[in-house]
C-alpha cells in the first residue's frame, strides 16, 4: 500500500483503462506542426510511478514522442528554482488565460504581465530568463540538464521536429516579439523563441513523464534517482499552476471531472500530479480542438475517477 493506493490497484486500473480506451479513434493529430501530423495515430501508452519509484506501464510508454508544452512545466520549475516563487509571480504570473494555447489575445489583455508559464506566451518569457542569460549554449545546457534530473534521464532533440517546428512557427514569433513591446521577455526575443522551439522538440516517453510527475509529487526529490531536484517549497506552486491552465481554456472542466493537476502536449502526452501520491503519465497523439490528446484525457480520468482519490477529495 502506498499513500492509500495500492500498486495492485493501480496495475489493473492502468491495465482497465488501456483496453478501454485502446480503439477509441476521435481527435487528430496536430497538423500546424508537419512532423506531429505524420506520427502513428494509434500509439497509446499509460505509465504511473508510484512514492518508492515503482513504474506500472502498459502501452507504448517507451515510444519518443515530442514534449512539446509539457517542457512548459519542466522550465517553469527550472526558473522557479532560479528565481523564487515571489519573482516568478511578478515577472510572469500564475493564472489562467481562459484562452488558446497560443493566444495572442491573452498578451493583449494582460499587458502588465504574461499570466502564466504554462501558455506559449509565458513559457517563450520563462526560457529568456533562464540563467545565465545571454548565453544560448548555456541556457540550452540549463534547461535539458534540469529535464535530465526531473526524468532521471537525458532527454535527446528530435531534430525533425525541431526543423519542423522552427519552419512553420509564425505566430510564436509574433508572440515573442509582442512580449519584447511590451518589456515581458528579457533575454534576445529570437534566441528565447529558439530555445523554446528546440525544448519542445525533445524527446521524451509516458514513462520519463510519469517519473517527472511523480518527482513533483514527491516534493522535489526523484523517487526513482533519489536526487533531490527542487526545493520542497516550490512543489505545491508547480501543482498550483498545472490546476489553474494545464489544459488552457478547458483546465476547469479537466479539474472538475478527473481531480487530476495535469499539463497537456500537442505531441499527444499528458502529465499528471497527485501530490504525496504518485505521478502519472498518458501518450496518444489524436488531440482535441484545444489541442489535449483525446485518449490520454479519457484514460486518466478514468483512472482518477475509479481511485476517488483527486486533489480535491478529502483524505
Ligand atoms: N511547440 C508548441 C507550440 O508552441 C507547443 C504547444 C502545445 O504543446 O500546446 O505551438
Amino acid at each position: 500500500m502506498m499513500n492509500g493506493i495500492s500498486k495492485e490497484r493501480m496495475r489493473s486500473l492502468i491495465d482497465e483503462a488501456y483496453e478501454k480506451f485502446k480503439d477509441d479513434k476521435t481527435g487528430k493529430n496536430a497538423d500546424y506542426i508537419p512532423y506531429l501530423a505524420r506520427v502513428d495515430s494509434k500509439l497509446f501508452g499509460i505509465a504511473a510511478c508510484m512514492p518508492d519509484g515503482e513504474i506500472i506501464a502498459v502501452g507504448d510508454c517507451d515510444y519518443i514522442f515530442g514534449v512539446e508544452s509539457v517542457s512548459k512545466v519542466m522550465t517553469a520549475i527550472l526558473i522557479l528554482e532560479q528565481y523564487g516563487a515571489d519573482t516568478i509571480l511578478h515577472m510572469i504570473g500564475a493564472d489562467a488565460t481562459g484562452m488558446p494555447f497560443n493566444s495572442v489575445m491573452a498578451i493583449l489583455l494582460e499587458k502588465n504581465h504574461p499570466t502564466t508559464p504554462l501558455v506559449n506566451a509565458g513559457a517563450i518569457s520563462a526560457v529568456s530568463m533562464v540563467r545565465p542569460v545571454g548565453n544560448s549554449d548555456d541556457k540550452w545546457k540549463a534547461i535539458v540538464d534540469n529535464i535530465e534530473r526531473l526524468c532521471g534521464e537525458r532527454p535527446r532533440l528530435i531534430e525533425e521536429l525541431y526543423k519542423s517546428e522552427s519552419v512553420s512557427n509564425f505566430n510564436n514569433r509574433a508572440i515573442a516579439w509582442l512580449l519584447k513591446h511590451y518589456n515581458r521577455i528579457y533575454d534576445d526575443p529570437d534566441m528565447s523563441l529558439d530555445l523554446y522551439t528546440r525544448q519542445c522538440s525533445l524527446g521524451i516517453t509516458a514513462r520519463q513523464l510519469a517519473i517527472c510527475g511523480a518527482t513533483i509529487a514527491n516534493d522535489g526529490v526523484n523517487p526513482v534517482t533519489k536526487e533531490k531536484v527542487f526545493e520542497k517549497r516550490l512543489a505545491p506552486k508547480i501543482t498550483a499552476m498545472l490546476a489553474a491552465v494545464g489544459f488552457y481554456e478547458h483546465t476547469g472542466d479537466w479539474m472538475f471531472t478527473s481531480g487530476l493537476p495535469a499539463k497537456t502536449g500537442v505531441g499527444g502526452g499528458i502529465m499528471g500530479v497527485l501530490p504525496g501520491r504518485f505521478g502519472i503519465a498518458a501518450f496518444a497523439p489524436p488531440l482535441d480542438g484545444s489541442g489535449n490528446s483525446v485518449k490520454a484525457q479519457k484514460a486518466l480520468r478514468y483512472i482518477m475517477n475509479k481511485l476517488e482519490t483527486g486533489i480535491y477529495n478529502s483524505f
